[in-house]
Order: C-alpha cells, then sequence, then structure tokens
C-alpha cells in the first residue's frame, strides 16, 4: 500500500489541476485555495476505519488520507489525538444533556496550529524548501517557529506588535526572525510581502494560500468521527479566524462519506467570533457569500482578530450547507467564560475557545440548538497560554 492516497490538487473555485510534487501556493489560474485530493475509490478498497483503533494515537494515523508521500519527511514533535471530554456541569447549568470539548491545547506549542504547521513544514521540506515565512495573530507563528527549527529551516514571522508576549517569545526561543507590526494581521501580511519582494527564496505559508494546513487540520475531523465511534455530533462550535479548522473537518466528513466511514448526516457547523471582529457572522445576518473587511479589529481573543478571511467563501458555504450559524460574543463574556469553565470542570481554556462555549447561550435562546443536541465545542488552545486573561487575586 502507498503511504498516500494523494493524487493533484484541485483549485477550489475553479477546479483547475495542480501538481503536488511542485511547490503550490494559490490557483495560478484564478488566485483561490487549493485543495488536496486522493484517490478515495481505491482507499476504500484497502482502508478499512476499524483498522485505525490499533494505530498509535497520534494524527499521523491518517497518513494515507494526508498529503506526505515519505515517511522520512515527516518533522514531528508528537501530535497525539486530542481527548474528548464532558463538561456536565457548565453544560446542565446552560440546559446542555450532552456538551463536550476536544481540547487542543495538549498539541505541542500549546495550540491546535501545530496540526496544520506539521503538515506545512512537513511538504515543505519534501519539496527542498529552505526558509518560510508567515503573517500570524500569535499561536500559528509558535507553531511555525518550533516546525521550521525542527526542520532546520529559517523562519520569518510577522506578528502585530500587541500580540500576546508568550507568542512572540515562543517565537525567539525557537530561533526564528519576529518583526513586531503595527496594526493586525493584515498589516502584518503587508509588511512581509513587502519584505518578500527581496527574498523572493521566503515559501509563504498564510492560511489557504499553502494547500496543506487545511490537510493538517482536517484530521480533527477525522479524530473525532473516530473517537465518537462514526457518530457525528449534532453540533460543532469552532472559533472561526481564518477558518482553516472549519473548512477541514467539512472537507473530511465529505471525504468520510466517499470512503463509506460515515453516513451523509452532517453536524450543523457553527463559527464563533468576538464582537470586536466579527465578520463571518455579519456576512452570515446579511446571508451574504463572502465577508467584508472588519475595520478596527480588536479582542483579547487574538486567534480570531481576522478581518478578512482569505477563504471566506469557503466558512460561509460551510456554514449555509449544514444549518449552522455564525454567533458573536463580547470580550467581558469570553472572560467571564474562561473563568466559569475553570470554576466548573477544571479546565483552563483559552479566550477563543470561551467565546465558542459563550456562544452556546444564544444557539439556545435563538433555537438553533436544543438542549437534547450532542455539541461538540472546540478548545483551539491552552488557557495557560493567556496568563493576561487572569486577574492575580479575586
Ligand atoms: C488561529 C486560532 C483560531 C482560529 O482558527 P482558524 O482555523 O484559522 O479559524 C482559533 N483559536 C486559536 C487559539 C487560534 O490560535
Ligand atoms: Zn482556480
Amino acid at each position: 500500500m502507498p503511504l498516500t492516497f494523494l493524487t493533484h490538487l484541485e483549485c477550489s473555485v475553479c477546479g483547475d489541476r495542480h501538481s503536488p510534487h511542485e511547490l503550490q501556493t494559490v490557483c495560478r489560474s484564478c488566485g483561490k485555495s487549493l485543495l488536496a485530493r486522493y484517490d478515495l475509490q481505491s482507499a476504500k478498497k484497502t482502508l478499512a476505519r476499524d483498522s485505525l483503533k490499533d494505530a498509535l494515537p497520534s494524527l499521523w494515523k491518517y497518513s494515507a488520507l494526508l498529503p506526505i508521500e515519505r515517511r522520512e519527511n515527516v518533522v514531528s514533535l508528537g501530535e497525539r489525538m486530542t481527548p474528548l471530554t464532558p463538561l456536565p456541569k457548565f453544560g446542565s447549568d446552560l440546559g446542555l444533556k450532552d456538551l463536550w470539548v476536544k481540547d487542543e491545547g495538549q498539541l505541542p506549542t500549546g495550540s491546535f496550529k501545530a496540526r496544520g504547521l506539521v503538515m506545512a513544514i512537513s511538504k515543505a521540506k519534501g519539496l527542498g524548501v529552505k526558509a518560510v515565512c508567515i503573517p500570524s495573530a500569535g499561536n500559528a507563528a509558535g507553531a511555525l517557529a518550533a516546525y521550521a527549527a525542527r526542520a532546520a529551516m529559517e523562519s520569518h514571522i510577522y506578528l502585530p506588535e500587541d500580540t500576546p508576549e508568550i507568542n512572540i517569545k515562543e517565537c525567539v526561543v525557537c530561533g526564528a526572525h519576529v518583526e513586531l507590526v503595527k496594526g493586525n494581521i493584515s498589516d502584518a501580511a503587508k509588511a512581509m510581502n513587502e519584505r518578500r519582494k527581496t527574498n523572493p527564496g521566503w515559501f509563504d505559508v498564510s492560511t489557504l494560500k499553502e494547500p496543506y494546513r487545511l490537510e493538517g487540520k482536517k484530521t480533527m475531523g477525522y479524530e473525532l468521527a473516530e473517537q465518537l465511534d462514526w457518530q457525528l455530533p449534532d453540533v460543532i462550535v469552532y472559533p472561526t479566524g481564518g477558518g482553516t479548522g472549519l473548512i477541514g473537518m467539512w472537507k473530511a466528513f465529505e471525504e468520510m462519506e466517499q470512503l463509506g466511514w460515515i453516513g451523509s448526516k452532517r453536524p450543523k457547523m457553527v463559527s464563533a467570533q468576538s464582537s470586536g471582529c466579527a465578520p463571518i457572522v455579519k456576512a452570515y445576518r446579511e446571508q451574504k457569500g463572502v465577508s467584508q473587511f472588519w475595520e478596527n479589529a480588536v479582542t483579547i481573543a487574538s486567534g480570531l482578530r481576522v478581518p478578512k478571511a482569505f477563504a471566506d467563501h469557503l466558512i460561509l458555504d460551510a456554514i449555509y450547507k449544514s444549518g449552522g450559524a455564525a454567533v458573536a460574543v463580547s470580550d467581558e463574556e469570553i472572560v467571564a467564560t474562561v473563568h466559569e469553565i475553570a470554576r466548573k470542570e477544571g479546565l483552563f481554556i483559552c479566550p477563543e475557545g470561551a467565546a465558542a462555549f459563550a456562544a452556546l447561550r444564544y444557539l439556545l435562546k435563538d433555537r438553533k440548538i436544543s438542549a437534547a443536541d450532542s455539541v461538540l465545542v472546540f478548545n483551539t488552545a491552552a488557557g495557560i497560554k493567556y496568563p493576561e486573561v487572569v486577574r492575580k487575586r479575586d
């Protein structure tokens, strides 16, 4: 059996085919995101979902459906499967009978950005890349710095100057070249692109302008399906910035259906954002297919400070097709929810994850979800990466 059933890359908009054996960014015809495609018909014949049970509990157990063609290119820091944990107290206080968290804070570098960047860096290594660059709101930078160090690649990282200090330090400690930029992630991207003009060798791993971070993030969909014995939850609430995870899970569900691993039922996909930066929520309320740039984005949930997601059309598509929703909550609600969940459940979640939990009240109130639904919320990073969110005393 080959390591992977990867066949080609396909444009998400115009369908143009691209080779996975050369470095790729966006579609060369229309400039949109590329999606990795696999020979799922052959995979279906040789891959049994039940055989996964015996594989090591890491995202690499899905290698046949991931884009890395040679094992020696895998640049791993130990990407363990993340636990699904129930929240009985917080859930019943809200009026939900079946509430779970998938705790992504337990991945290397303390956030789920590890899933995407382990894949991007492993693929880039196989294609001979020596230097990588990224604009980031924080956690993607930390993950890139770590995996680049592990792969002996140079990394060039552009961050808003008010990025949480720990995110800056985790890049510095791994030997990354860090530039702090006035403004938000969009301004960081502009500064990076200016510098790339004189450094054409830097490979840009920006969200959905690089095809393989999405493949890493889609493993969240495979993992949760396997952990729930191939019965998807009724609702998934996902704190959304660039949307890689939501789009990736949606792709995973489609692949799993073609593999015969799950049926056609899909969870309602819900995006949670902060009211200080809620372009997807605004587009959803107006029932638009794309979002508008969000001016003056500010929120304590730094991972959600993305004023305009490059693949917003794919995020909104998954929300609409699944009968989901998009909900904004305030920073005050986010901070209160971090404390409430820690006190009631012993879980110190990140502000982005707290935004998703805080969204549940609105979803119940607006009858987007009901008490009996099985609801899975993503905690996307470890709360201990955000000491500034917690007061030193009561
Ligand atoms: C990046 C990030 C998000 C947003 O993830 P996307 O898949 O880009 O939407 C959410 N939470 C945290 C902690 C993040 O670092
Ligand atoms: Zn295209």
